[in-house]
């Protein structure tokens, strides 16, 4: 491992790492601190921002105003500001889990801060630091060439890092909640620093506390991930499995994992840059075990696993596929030929177009299954 520190250092960087150490070792859910009253800085705030190229979907809209955040001052800045503080706001990353449908009549806040630092062993964990702005799958890679293990399944997901606890992003068996230790978010209602841990972040499926009332006004700042110092690869999935085994290596290294894992999705999902998207457009709906059971008498194929707690996960994209949809399209919002999980920009599409799409398929999943099925993205 390269222990060497990657951090950009902005002034508070030192009184963060301070506050974290200690917390480190005291085991704790969630601590709360205040910043000092800054004399804001002049905020460079846009006006009338074009965001089509700032969401992975290309859908155009634009927001009233917009600020590229790369610090907590400058969010102390908007909180005492009178004309910024009660606008409406947009918290935004690599924009690859929005649909924009009109739009935005407030304040979008881009987070762009960079920065990662290899923070330390605490027990059998490797705690790995980086800001929110960084580019999600460039850390995974960073994480990578340290020699460190626990992110390559989660390789190639667009976004950034900060974006990854909103959701507890997940895919090929990791979810974010597996590797994560700690993170510090900016409280909009009350101007403090905060510092969740995985408990305090209350994840689930696709899911966090971040997606409630009670964390709506959290702005990540910086998340921690705990690796593991002694790394075993994690083939529970079963498509990573067979591709791992065909690959007939002696010894698959985490490099070697996160170049699979990064064929696999390069071969079954659209890339953003050349056609817009913002990858699953649904959740995997959950039923009982019982409702499960009642659709299998029916549909004998149907894409099922089950879950810890006894309920079973369908596979989205299998219903969507059987009710005909895959590679079809209303105008020009279409379903990726290749996965029908995924919801297309066909070319000059607006928000409203990929609604009226998904609005179709949900009504015959419902109409055939009995299943609901709810969109993933955020819709703004
Ligand atoms: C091709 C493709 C494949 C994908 N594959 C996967 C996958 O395998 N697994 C998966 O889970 N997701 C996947 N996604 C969805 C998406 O990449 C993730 O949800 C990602 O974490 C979103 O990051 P972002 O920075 O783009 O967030 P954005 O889209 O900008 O924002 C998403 C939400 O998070 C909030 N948010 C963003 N940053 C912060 C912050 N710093 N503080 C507080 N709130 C914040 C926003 O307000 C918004 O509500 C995929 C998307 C695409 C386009």
């Amino acid at each position: 491992m390269n222990p060497s520190i990657l951090a950009d250092n902005g002034p508070d960087r030192d009184r963060f790492a301070r506050l974290e150490s200690r917390e480190c070792v005291n085991h704790y859910n969630e601590t709360t601190f205040s910043i000092p009253t800054v004399m804001h800085p002049d905020l460079p705030i846009v006006h009338d921002q074009p965001l089509a190229g700032l969401n992975t979907f290309r859908i155009p809209a634009s927001a009233r105003r917009y600020l590229r955040v790369t610090g907590a001052e400058q969010l102390t800045a908007v909180r005492a500001d009178p004309a910024l503080a009660d606008l409406p706001r947009l918290v935004l990353g690599g924009g690859s889990n929005l649909l924009f449908t009109q739009d935005f009549d407030g304040l979008v806040l881009h987070m762009a801060g960079q920065g990662r630092e290899i923070l330390g062993q605490q027990g059998d964990k490797i705690l790995v630091r980086a800001q929110a702005g960084e580019n999600w799958h460039a850390f995974v890679g960073f994480t990578l060439d340290q020699g460190l293990g626990g992110l390559e399944n989660l390789s190639l997901i667009p976004g950034t890092v900060g974006a990854a606890p909103i959701q507890n992003v997940g895919a090929y068996g990791v979810e974010t909640k597996d590797v994560f230790h700690s993170l510090t978010a900016f409280d909009m209602a009350s101007g403090e620093l905060r510092t969740l841990d995985a408990a305090a972040c209350r994840f689930g499926y696709r899911d966090s506390i971040f997606k409630h009332a009670i964390g709506r006004d959290l702005i990540v700042l910086d998340v921690t991930f705990a690796l593991p110092a002694a790394w075993q690869p994690n083939l529970r999935y079963a498509e990573l499995a067979n591709a791992v085994q065909e690959a007939a290596l002696a010894a698959p290294t985490p490099r070697d994992i996160g170049a699979i894992v990064e064929a696999i999705r390069r071969r079954k999902l659209p890339d953003p840059l050349e056609i817009g998207n913002a990858g699953s457009f649904f959740k995997n709906p959950v039923v009982s075990n019982e409702e499960c059971r009642r659709l299998l008498e029916t549909y004998p194929n149907l894409v099922h696993h089950a879950q810890p707690d006894g309920s079973e996960k369908l596979a989205a994209g299998w219903l969507i596929d059987q009710c005909g949809w895959k590679g079809k399209n209303i105008g020009p919002a279409g379903v990726y030929p290749k996965q029908a999980l995924v919801l297309v920009n066909l070319g000059g599409a607006q928000g409203a177009d990929v609604v009226r799409l998904a609005q179709a398929i949900q009504s015959d999943v419902a109409a055939r299954y009995g299943v609901a099925l709810e969109p993933e993205p955020v819709f703004i």
